[in-house]
């Protein structure tokens, strides 16, 4: 029997049209579908346009839209397809991963460096692709399908800003490859027993701070005032300056006095934090109450942030979330 699938559409390049002003998304939901006429080949597929955005555009409130479509069509679907822009699509899909659990049914979250009325386009094999996806047995939970490979929602990463191979996994397998009608699922997925969860409340106030050398401290007093979370981009497998004029620790200190959260991640994209090993680490985790990222991603710690401060500041509560692993988002 066919299965049921519901493309949600919120815009991107692949709903993209030149105007004057420059490519902008123009292409609805209905036309998608009609430039990959095969998807109907082998699934009943309804669309919803829920937005039509450049993903630049994307607010942590649309996640909750997005949330709220999917838990409003849950029973009458068997999956569900949304189509963004690529340029926070990892970020959609780390926070889906977090507002919608227990996912007995697939999300997956696509898009294209090109068009999809262009001759050339990556667009149609994409959105293909993750109707394909979406309509496997025994697929489920939140994943980025992109030039053929389905990634876990929570370790996606847009590397390329122009090639076709944009997205690449970060410390974690490739879920499947999707190549043609043949798909090869490298990992199983998990049985939930406890029902799907949608999750209504969000807490944006997250700010991430990338060090650089020579930057001033005292930019955390700014950042302390207008924000309640803060994920601090350090180094290697991170650790906080403290020599000299440029003392974060004092900084850092006066911030989680106040009650802010600070988790320690790093600039490297591949293989994680591990605070453990220098002095530099080892005198924050010692210092002060900060939690360090480990292997998850920059876009996986924000929108947990934002998942888990809208239930709870307690530090220890925050901890606690935080380190209970969500649709694979972190080894530890
Ligand atoms: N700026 C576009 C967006 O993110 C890029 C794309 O979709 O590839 O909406």
């Amino acid at each position: 029997m066919k299965k049921n699938i519901l493309l949600i559409a919120t815009g991107g390049t692949i709903a993209s049209k030149k105007t004057e002003e420059g490519l902008a998304p123009q292409i609805t939901s209905e036309e998608l579908l009609g430039y990959v006429p095969e998807i109907k080949e082998f699934c009943n597929v309804d669309t919803l346009q829920l937005l039509n955005i450049d993903s630049t555009n994307i607010q942590p409130e649309y996640w909750i839209l997005m949330a709220e479509a999917i838990e409003k069509n849950y029973e009458k679907y068997d999956g569900f397809v949304i189509s963004h822009g690529t340029d926070t699509m990892s970020y959609t899909s780390a926070a889906l991963s977090y507002f919608i659990q227990n996912l007995d049914k697939p999300v997956i979250v696509t898009g294209a460096q090109k068009p999809i009325n262009v001759d050339i386009t990556d667009a149609k094999k994409n959105l293909l692709d993750s109707f394909r996806f979406a309509a496997e047995k025994d697929v489920c939970g939140v994943y980025l399908v992109f030039d053929g490979k389905a990634i876990v929602g929570t370790r996606a990463r847009k590397v390329k800003s122009k090639s076709y191979s944009a997205f690449e996994s970060i410390n974690f397998p490739v879920a499947a490859i999707i190549d043609d009608n043949r798909i090869t699922k490298y990992i199983r997925n998990e049985k939930f027993t406890e029902g799907v969860k949608f999750y209504k409340n969000i807490f944006p106030s997250i700010f991430l701070l990338k060090l650089v050398p020579g930057m001033e401290p005292d930019v955390l007093d700014y950042i302390g005032e207008k924000y309640e979370g803060v994920v601090i981009e350090s180094y290697g497998v991170g650790g906080i300056p403290f020599l000299d004029k440029r003392n974060f620790l004092e900084k850092l200190d006066s911030l989680t006095e106040n009650g802010k959260i600070i988790i320690i991640a790093t600039q490297v994209m591949f293989e994680g934090s591990d605070m453990g090993i220098y002095e530099v680490g080892i005198k924050a985790l010692n210092k002060l109450n900060v939690l360090q990222a480990y292997d998850m991603t920059i876009e996986a710690v924000i929108t947990k942030l934002m998942w888990i401060m809208a239930q709870t500041k307690d530090f220890n509560e925050v901890k606690k979330l935080f380190y209970t692993r969500i649709n694979e988002d972190s080894l530890y």
